[in-house]
């Protein structure tokens, strides 16, 4: 077998002194377990943090453990009933020429006319299918509406943009370079593309002059703040990935958008004023917490109208200690 294995964690930017090439023996397969000759290899951006050994949604890669990625292949060997050798499968796993998996780990790729085995990888496969979640659970585009993506021309933000047009958004994509761009608008389809190359700001003024409805996020960095003072009210941000940081060591100062990835954070703003129910429904249930004294408050009581703007001023700097109000 052939493997790359992990060889040292990066600071930033990985590099050849981070990997090593193994020749290893074949491994032996167990009970229920099928040989898979790996024929495609899936690289990811996911795959610069299994490098690191911070703390992250999935486990890092073992220094000296084989570097993670899934791969399609053919079983060439099956001591699992559901497979016989030559049948092509996914689900098999690392950057290495042979496998041993369980058979329930694997899947049979469906034969379907058009569709080679490495889409599984790619359109068919996790980037699609994250696309696809990305698109109509989390920006749930509605029609006339503009659409933004970012890294348009790539595995996740090409089928998410097209998505989002068949839904019958306006979509702009945004990429590095005029021949990704030309690929975007020619060959994927969408009505325009931004070369983050240039004056993004501006760019994005003219196509999007009425702002932006939804932005599908796979970039962060530079692209996130030329798009994020462009959003309309009540826009959708899809915070699928920030590769422009994944090397950038130590991470810029504010707070780190990539844990809204990470943590599967939701961040909505709201304005009170915008939920009319809400007023006589917490009434109602703060009336009887008040009531039978299971709600506790505070107030503040200042004296007098001409004490109202020291009251206000000292409410800015922390000097009430409770609800302000002014006793008339
Ligand atoms: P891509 O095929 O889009 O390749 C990455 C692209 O990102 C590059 O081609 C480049 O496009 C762009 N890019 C890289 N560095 C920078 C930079 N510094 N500034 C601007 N653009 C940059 O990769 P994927 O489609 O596989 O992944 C896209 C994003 O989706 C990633 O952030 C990834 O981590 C995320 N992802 C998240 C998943 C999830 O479950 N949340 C699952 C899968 C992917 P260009 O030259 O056009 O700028």
């Amino acid at each position: 077998n052939r493997q790359i294995l992990l060889k040292a964690r990066p600071k930033d930017r990985p590099g050849p002194e981070h990997f090593e090439l193994a020749e290893t023996p074949l491994p032996e397969i167990g009970k229920n377990e099928v040989l898979v000759r790996h024929r495609f290899l899936s690289l990811d951006p996911y795959m610069r943090g299994r490098m690191d050994d911070s703390a992250s949604y999935a486990a890092p890669v073992p220094l000296g453990g084989v570097m993670e990625g899934e791969c399609v292949g053919e079983v060439v060997e099956s001591r699992h009933p559901g497979f016989a050798p030559g049948d092509w499968v996914g689900g098999a796993r690392g950057w290495q020429l042979y496998s041993a998996a369980p058979g329930h780990t694997v899947q049979k790729l469906p034969a379907v006319e058009g569709v080679p085995p490495s889409a599984y990888l790619g359109v068919l496969g996790m980037p699609g299918t994250t696309a696809w979640v990305g698109v109509t659970e989390i920006g749930q585009p509605k029609p006339g509406e503009t659409f933004v993506v970012a890294a348009a021309s790539g595995a996740v933000g090409g089928i998410a943009g097209q998505i989002a047009r068949r839904m019958g958004c306006r979509v702009i994509g945004i990429a590095g370079g005029a021949e990704k761009c030309r690929y975007v608008t020619e060959e994927l389809g969408f009505d325009a593309c931004l070369d983050h190359r240039g004056d993004l700001g501006r760019q994005l003024d003219e196509a999007c002059p009425n702002g932006i409805d939804v932005y599908f996020e796979n970039v962060g960095g530079a692209v996130l703040q030329a798009v994020f003072p462009r959003m309309r009210d009540f826009g959708r941000i899809a915070f699928c990935g920030m590769v422009a940081d994944y090397n950038v060591r130590p991470l810029p100062p504010g707070p780190s958008l990539a844990s809204v990835v990470r943590k599967r954070l939701r961040l909505q703003g709201f304005i009170v004023t915008d939920h009319p129910r809400a007023w006589p429904s917490w009434r109602e249930h703060g009336a009887a917490w008040v009531r039978d004294g299971s709600l506790r408050w505070k107030e503040d009581m200042a004296e007098g109208l001409e004490n109202a703007p020291a009251a206000f001023t000292g409410l800015l700097e922390g000097k009430n200690f409770g609800k302000l109000v002014v006793k008339l």
